[in-house]
Parts: C-alpha cells; sequence; structure tokens
C-alpha cells in the first residue's frame, strides 16, 4: 500500500506516453506549460491524503492508501465517499479533480465480474492501491452513426474492438472520445459504452493499460486553454482538465489485464455499474459549483443593491431549492445504496440518476438567473491589467462602487462570468448536459429503476374500494398483475 505526495505523481508522468496538442507532439507532459494548470488541479487528488487524512487516507491493516479506493461495503460507506468527493471538489472550485472517475470504475469491474476475470481485476485493483495509480477511464466511443450497434457501423473502429488475439494477448483497434485525465494519469481503464448483442462479440471488451503503451495516442482538446488572469477568471485561469480523443492502433494488452474478452453479455451490466458509480461521483463533485452558484447569487443581489427586491427574493429563493434539491437526492442516493453484486455496495440508482438528472435539466436556468442578477458587466466589465494599474483602478473604483466597494462587486460579478461564460461557463455548460451520461441516459435509468409497484397498488386499491365487489376486485388485480 502506498500514499504518494503531488511531486511523485507529476514525476510519474515524465514516460514514453504519444499526447497530440494543438497538432504537435507534446514530449513531456509535466515541463508543457499548457498542460501545467491541469496537472496542479490534478495533483490536489494527492494533496489531499495530507489535509485531509481522516477522509482521504483508508487503512485495512495493510497500510494507508487512498480513500477514493476504498470499496463500499455500507451506506456509511458510501456517505463517506461522498463527503470525500465534494472535499476534494471544493479545493478545486468545484471541478472535478482526478482519482473519482478511476475508482468508479474500478467498483464496477469488481462488481460485475466473476471467476477468473474478477481475480485478474482483483489483482489490478491491488496494483492500484499498492502504488497509489492515477486512472482515467476510456468508456465513450466515438460511435460513428448513432443509429447503428458496433457490428453494423460502415467502418468497424467506431467502436474499440479486438482485431486479433494469441495466448498471451489480444490486440486492440478503434478510438473512445472525450477522455479525461488521459494525459495526466498514469494509467487507461476502457471499459464498454453499451449493451452488446452476440454480433458485437469482436467490441465487448474491457483492459487496463499505462498510458504510455505502444499504439496508444491521445489529441487532447485545446478547448478550457487560455484563461489565465485571476482577476477576470477565478476559477478558470487555476482549475483545468485535458480530455482527449484516446485512438488505440492495434494496440497489445497482456492476457493478465484483459477483464472483458469477447463477453457482449457482460458489456451491458459492466457499462450500467461504472455508471452507479459515476453519477454519485458526479452529483458530489457538483455541490461545490452550486454552492458557488448560490453564493454568487446572493454576493452579487447585495453588492447591487436589489437584495430586497421581491423579484431577487424570488430567484434566490428558486436557486437555493435548486442547489438543495440536488444535495437531497444526492443524500439519499447514499441512504438509500444498497449491497450489489459480490458484496460491493451500490449508491440507489433512481436517486442517483434523479439527482444528476435535476442538476443538468435545471443547470442552464440557473445560470441565467445568475447572470440577470450580475447584470451586463459579466461581458463589458474591465479586465485584470486594468484593475493593476494604479490610475485606472482610481476610476474604475469610483464609477464600479455601488452597495459594496468596486472590487467586491467587480470579483463577483467576474466570477459569475467565468461560471457561466466564456470557455469555463461553456464547458460547464455543456459538461452539465453530456458529462457521465446524457439527460436521456439519465431518464433511461430513472424509468428503469423505478419499481411501479406501490404506485400501482395505490390504483388498484381506489378502484377496488369504487368498484365495491370482490369479484371485480380480483379481476382488476389480476389485470394489474399481467400489465407488470
Ligand atoms: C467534459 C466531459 C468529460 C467527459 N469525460 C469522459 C471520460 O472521462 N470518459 C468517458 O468515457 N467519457 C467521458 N465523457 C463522455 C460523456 O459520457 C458523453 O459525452 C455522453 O455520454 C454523451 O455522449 P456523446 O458526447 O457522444 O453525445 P451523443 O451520444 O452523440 O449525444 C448527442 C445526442 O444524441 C442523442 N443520442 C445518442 N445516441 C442516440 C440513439 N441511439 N438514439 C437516439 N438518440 C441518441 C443523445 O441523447 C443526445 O441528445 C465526457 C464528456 C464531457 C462533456
Amino acid at each position: 500500500m502506498a500514499i504518494r505526495d503531488p511531486q511523485s505523481y507529476r514525476a510519474g508522468l515524465r514516460d514514453d506516453r504519444r499526447v497530440v496538442y494543438r497538432g504537435e507532439r507534446v514530449h513531456d507532459v509535466t515541463t508543457f506549460a499548457e498542460f501545467d494548470d491541469a496537472i496542479s488541479h490534478s495533483s490536489l487528488a494527492y494533496a489531499i491524503s495530507a489535509t485531509h487524512p481522516d477522509l482521504a487516507v483508508a487503512d485495512d491493516g495493510e497500510g494507508p492508501y487512498t480513500a477514493f479506493y476504498r470499496v463500499p461495503h455500507t451506506a456509511a460507506d458510501i456517505t463517506d465517499r461522498g463527503k470525500l468527493i465534494e472535499t476534494l471538489s471544493r479545493t478545486g472550485a468545484g471541478t472535478i479533480v482526478l482519482k473519482e472517475v478511476g475508482s468508479d470504475a474500478l467498483f464496477a469491474l469488481l462488481r460485475v465480474l466473476s471467476g477468473e476475470s474478477l481475480a485478474k481485476a482483483q489483482a489490478f485493483y491491488r496494483h492500484c492501491c499498492e502504488n497509489d495509480v492515477a486512472l482515467a477511464v476510456a468508456q465513450t466511443d466515438v460511435k460513428g452513426d448513432r443509429s447503428l450497434p458496433p457490428h453494423r457501423q460502415p467502418d468497424p473502429d467506431h467502436y474499440l474492438r479486438v482485431v486479433d488475439e494469441d495466448a498471451d494477448s489480444i490486440t486492440v483497434s478503434g478510438a473512445k472520445v472525450h477522455t479525461s485525465f488521459s494525459a495526466n494519469a498514469d494509467e487507461l481503464i476502457v471499459l464498454p459504452t453499451r449493451a452488446m448483442s452476440a454480433e458485437d462479440r469482436d467490441w465487448a471488451v474491457s483492459f487496463a493499460i499505462p498510458v504510455d503503451t505502444e499504439g496508444l495516442t491521445l489529441y487532447v482538446s485545446p478547448y478550457l486553454h487560455g484563461d489565465s488572469n485571476g482577476f477576470e477568471h477565478p476559477i478558470s485561469s487555476r482549475h483545468k482538465l485535458l480530455e482527449s480523443l484516446t485512438v488505440f492502433d492495434r494496440v497489445r494488452v497482456p492476457k493478465e489485464r484483459v477483464f472483458l474478452n469477447r463477453e457482449p453479455e457482460l458489456a451491458g451490466p459492466l457499462a450500467l455499474a461504472f455508471v452507479d458509480y459515476h453519477r454519485f461521483t458526479a452529483v458530489n463533485y457538483k455541490l461545490p459549483i452550486l454552492d458557488l452558484m448560490v453564493g454568487a447569487g446572493i454576493g452579487v443581489a447585495e453588492a447591487n443593491g436589489i437584495a430586497t427586491a421581491g423579484h431577487v427574493k424570488t430567484k434566490l429563493t428558486e436557486l437555493i431549492t435548486y442547489a438543495e434539491t440536488v444535495r437531497g437526492f444526492a443524500d439519499l442516493a447514499a441512504l438509500r445504496s444498497r449491497s450489489g453484486g459480490n458484496g460491493i455496495q451500490l449508491p440507489d440508482p433512481l436517486a442517483v440518476n434523479m439527482a444528476k438528472y435535476h442538476f443538468a435539466h435545471g443547470f442552464h436556468q440557473a445560470a441565467a438567473t445568475l447572470l440577470d442578477l450580475a447584470g451586463g458587466l459579466v461581458v463589458t466589465g474591465p479586465g485584470g491589467a486594468d484593475w493593476d494599474r494604479p490610475e485606472v483602478r482610481a476610476v474604475l473604483e469610483k464609477y464600479f462602487a455601488a452597495a459594496r466597494p468596486a472590487e467586491e462587486r467587480l470579483r463577483l460579478i467576474h466570477l459569475i462570468g467565468d461560471l457561466t461564460t466564456g470557455r469555463w461557463g461553456g464547458y460547464q455548460s455543456v459538461l452539465a448536459t453530456h458529462a457521465e451520461g446524457s439527460l436521456e441516459a439519465e431518464k433511461m435509468q430513472i424509468a428503469r429503476s423505478h419499481d411501479s409497484t406501490r404506485a400501482r397498488a395505490a390504483v388498484a386499491e381506489v378502484l377496488r374500494a369504487a368498484i365495491g365487489t370482490s369479484d371485480a376486485a380480483t379481476e382488476l388485480d389480476s389485470d394489474m398483475a399481467v400489465a407488470r
């Protein structure tokens, strides 16, 4: 077992990984200036072991290891995991940090697999705990034509697939996309992204490999980069992620690292087991953003001198209701958690998906409310260089003072700008809609997880009472049973 520090994490990223950024090869991610903020941000997942050891360090008698990899067995374990995820995210201003997603994938593998595959997943799990490994998860395939399953895609590489196999290894080709942390993780866990049929056999594959494995190339998105002024961008100047198109060109994977090899019947269960944990991670790491939105709304209303206006009170109440409803569902997901396969606890899928859906569905309205309260300075306000010049600052202090001094007001307005507009706000807007699954994926899981027995019984009871005869009631009961 081991706990690594941020320096050791950063040093571990210096290897032969093949990373392409803005069309150029990056030879050393640890010294590449544009990646520095993202690596520093992800280092928080290692710093937290020293700053919050009670929450972030586990020990089951074999020495300390990261609590992110502590397998949950009880509802209290799920609650503790939620607290850990929220606390880490708060140090990153509401941006997911690093170890959350990898641990979601580890728990899914340990829960769903059996026999030899489970033994391989357990060995990999031990390796992760013993070396405090930074994991990225590549689940989402590029998917080509969304209306077609993997085996019917015109280009078979649009879902990652097994193209070759010998006694010791499989060889895979294809591409995953949106892979967060891939360029700044040690290893990559690959999971199937959907349920598959027998004809999709070659595409039903799961494994783990080091990021510097030959044949793997990461094309990193530049979307979040370029906002470096702390006055103008209090969050995005410090907190960023790296996401990639992750291309596998005949990548050889040793069989001891292959968890699923052409087993389509397990593709769906594994994909969904990951999602159960991943959406719980999502709603907990998003809680600090919701607190920022509520706090910034209250702050800017006071700074603008509108806090007592009726419409403002209503808008702030709506913001609070939105944020606290997500928090309530997140708590409920832990409270109603239950034992899944192999004795591993899973958050309640109904509550988790309701939390994530409610977050995603309400995010854009919450952003609009903040922009309403802040006023137009979000996009016409002064920049950090203006503020740094004493003679310009004197003008800004005079004319941008309102119910609070200009500095407090402008910093709040820029925080709202960062949260809701520009690259980071735009990133959050897409993240809310798609990351950890799209709105439709959440709705599908809500419908699947809902047990309608109680609702159906309520209807049967009222109708039975209205009909009033035992024959009719029996008929009705059997009709309801058929409908079930
Ligand atoms: C910031 C960010 C970080 C991410 N990090 C990771 C990560 O680390 N690892 C990872 O594996 N993934 C990651 N994802 C991927 C995320 O899970 C996907 O974005 C999400 O599942 C949606 O997939 P998509 O982007 O391909 O959109 P699409 O699936 O193309 O969705 C677009 C629209 O098409 C609809 N649609 C899709 N398929 C169908 C269909 N068959 N029938 C009808 N409608 C359909 C959807 O409902 C949606 O309305 C990340 C995404 C984001 C935005």
